[in-house]
């Protein structure tokens, strides 16, 4: 399958049409961004690193049973995807707390959260993604009541199988952002699933292993990536 066009560039990620209408090619750039754009660095060997991690996540998710968009990949930062129209609504689990969580609410950082909390924030930059809730996204029709249903039931589900898989790499899964998309009537994953997009902490040093990294400033960004990916056995080479 080849690029046909470019449809949209997003901070880390060029989307491109195909010959087939119902799919995409997503190309992971090196680009690495935070505060809603404000930072941003390439970094060598992200694009690769993140595009192998996507599919290597995706493809387990999808084996237990939640459907993504993930067909498969075609080259070192290239992979082919369902095309979803999709829905303007970040969805975040946190097992522990960390982050704007504790910003905004004031809470101890690093504290196990039982059980694991859900919110919903709007994709815009420009609000720097506010956080909403059910009723905004039932009177703005941002999506329906069982679409609703479906993100918190789906994204829940992707934390039983991923924590479980991160910890037997010694790794914690302390938060992540997940998006979802209609496809023939039906709501499956889309987006990435890559450290850009979740909190991995080692398990016994608590070292931050994530775009924390970046975000911080603490230097070896993709060399963490590089390690949360070989301890996962992700083949990057
Ligand atoms: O910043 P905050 O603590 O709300 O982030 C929660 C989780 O969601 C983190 O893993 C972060 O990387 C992810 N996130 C994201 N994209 C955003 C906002 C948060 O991937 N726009």
């Amino acid at each position: 399958m080849k690029k046909v066009s470019e449809l949209f560039s997003g901070k880390a990620k060029t989307v491109y049409t195909t010959e087939d209408e119902n799919r995409l090619i997503l190309h992971f750039r090196n680009d690495t961004s935070a505060f809603d754009g404000e930072k941003i660095e390439q970094l060598d060997r992200k694009g690769m690193v993140n595009n192998k991690f996507n599919a290597f996540i995706m493809e387990k998710i999808q084996q237990a049973g939640v459907d993504t968009h993930h067909d498969k990949i075609l080259s070192d930062q290239d992979s082919l995807v369902k095309k979803l129209d999709m829905l303007p609504i970040e969805c975040v689990v946190r097992n522990i707390s960390t982050g704007s969580l504790c910003r905004r609410l004031g809470v101890e950082d690093g504290v196990d959260l039982t059980p694991p909390t859900f919110e919903f924030f709007l994709k815009n930059d420009e609000l720097h993604d506010p956080m909403i809730n059910e009723f905004h996204i039932n009177t703005f029709g941002w999506a329906t009541e069982s679409e609703v249903d479906d993100m918190k039931v789906l994204t829940f589900k992707v934390n039983d199988i991923l924590k479980p898989l991160f910890s037997n790499a010694g790794l914690l899964l302390v938060d992540y952002k997940l998006e979802f998309g209609r496809y023939k009537g039906k709501l499956i994953l889309g987006d990435e699933f890559t450290p850009d997009g979740c909190r991995l902490w080692d398990i016994e040093t608590r070292a931050k292993m994530d775009k924390d990294r970046f975000r911080q400033g603490l230097g070896g960004v993709v060399e963490a990536y590089e390690e949360v990916a070989h301890r996962l056995g992700v083949q990057l080479a």
